[in-house]
């Protein structure tokens, strides 16, 4: 096998060298600037079904999948003609609708965790209210995060570990005070004698503890069922609450999510990306209780202007009826791992230190011998130049996957057997060729 020569990015390189005089880095959200990735960032001119199509008209099978939003791929025909009826009647009015209780009776009818929610615009803002709600219900200000969670860019969360078991966080980004940090902990995932520290260290101070119960930002790095109910049992111990953050797991791995999955009752839920269908959507949950502390029910304030979107409020409406349909996640999560097994089969046969950790329909790669991979630091930053190399093959072969190894992929109910096939096929040669050399 030898590497294909590079795709054309004649078109992607201009758009590219004019969005550098726009934005910083040319990019509106850093990660698209393929920094860690060979060559210029691709611009998407179109995307359909499991198909995307850059400015140079290079076509792709997408598992990046917006980051996570595209369950049913690009363009969903249900989706795309909901939004438009919806659209017909204008875009926001800045009151409450009928599509709000829609998209609402819709999750708390089939999810069991929730009783009431609060929809925002995004992940971020569904984190960052969730963390204020839980602060404001417990009169406490610390919050317990794991290095290796992503949570969005809010400042009490851009935080990161210090030296040590159990630290103060350090800002990992300029522009957030110190002070702000100071009451964010950050502990490793999976460390059960940190936790416990902490909640020594801290008696009575710690607002909440927030997880991605199934973390998929630092690859992804699955927990014991056991370990999360340990969790669940620390915070009811110690008067804290339990944040699950499933921006990326909610109605990913079932309709219910991670909290579905392992059947475990965090107290808050927050969630993002497929709730949206691809529209700027975010939403955070809890029992009734808590959410009475809601502004205007209670003290803890938040607000949107375009917060219940109608357009936005469609997409999600057309899309999560479709997951509700029977047997949705069984054929998709099927689908996943016949592929992710044929991969991990190839790998294993030629004694290639590779390996394909999945969960439902979220996969990641990873270069390493490990059987699991449930900490950030098991991960080994030096194999993220065998994933250089095989990005790089990948888009050469028409195939798109989130330009950092870090990320994780994703399949939707559009990618099928033939796709997937040529995939294996790409995957096959790239890792000959990562291998090899
Ligand atoms: N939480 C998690 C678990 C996420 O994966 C993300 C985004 N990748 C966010 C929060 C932030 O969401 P957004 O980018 O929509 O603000």
């Amino acid at each position: 096998t030898t590497g294909k020569p590079d795709i054309s990015r004649e078109k992607s390189a201009e758009l590219y060298a004019k969005a550098k005089t726009f934005f910083p880095g040319g990019v509106n959200s850093p990660v698209r600037a393929f920094k860690s990735v060979y060559g210029t960032p691709l611009f998407i001119k179109k995307g359909d079904g499991c198909r995307l199509w850059d400015a140079d008209d290079n076509e792709f099978i997408d598992f990046c999948c917006s980051w996570g939003p595209l369950i049913l791929g690009h363009n969903h025909p249900k989706v795309k003609d909901k939004v438009i009826e919806v659209m017909q009647n204008g875009m926001s009015f800045g009151a409450p609708t009928a599509l709000e209780n829609e998209l609402a009776e819709l999750i708390l009818k089939n999810n069991k965790f929730i009783e009431k929610l609060r929809f925002v615009s995004s992940g971020t803002e569904a984190v960052m209210s969730a963390i204020r709600l839980a602060r404001g219900y417990t009169k406490r200000d610390k919050i317990l995060k794991f290095e290796g969670c992503y949570h969005g860019h809010s400042d009490s969360l851009l935080v990161k570990a210090g030296s040590g078991l159990v630290t103060f966080g350090e800002t990992s980004s300029a522009g957030v005070p110190k002070s702000f940090a100071d009451e964010t902990i950050v502990i490793g995932l999976n460390d059960v004698d940190a936790l416990n520290k902490a909640f020594a260290d801290f008696k009575g101070q710690i607002a909440a503890i927030i997880i991605e119960p199934i973390p998929a930002n630092n690859g992804l790095l699955l927990q014991s069922k056991e370990y999360l109910q340990t969790l669940r049992d620390v915070c009811t111990a110690n008067g804290a609450l339990l944040i699950f953050d499933e921006v990326i797991s909610g109605f990913r791995v079932g309709f219910e999510g991670a909290a579905g999955h392992y059947q475990i009752k965090p107290d808050i839920i927050t969630y993002g990306k497929i709730i949206g269908g691809g529209l700027p959507v975010g939403m955070y949950g809890a029992s009734a209780e808590i959410m009475g502390h809601v502004s205007p029910d209670g003290g803890v304030y938040q607000a949107g202007t375009l917060s219940g979107n109608p357009v936005a409020m469609a997409a999600g409406i057309a899309q999560l009826t479709e997951l509700l349909k029977s047997s949705f996640y069984k054929d998709l999560n099927n689908k996943t791992q016949e592929f992710v097994d044929a991969i991990q089969r190839f790998a294993t046969a030629r004694s290639y230190k590779f390996k394909v950790f999945s969960i439902g329909s979220i996969f990641w790669f990873a270069f390493t011998d490990k059987a699991s991979i449930s900490n950030a630091d098991e991960i080994d930053p030096a194999s993220m130049e065998k994933f250089k190399v095989m990005h790089r093959e990948l888009i050469n072969r028409g195939i798109y996957f989130g330009p950092s190894g870090y990320e994780v992929g994703f399949i939707s109910s559009a990618h099928n057997k033939i796709d997937l096939e040529k995939t294996k096929r790409a995957i096959f040669d790239s890792l000959d060729l990562v291998f090899k050399k």
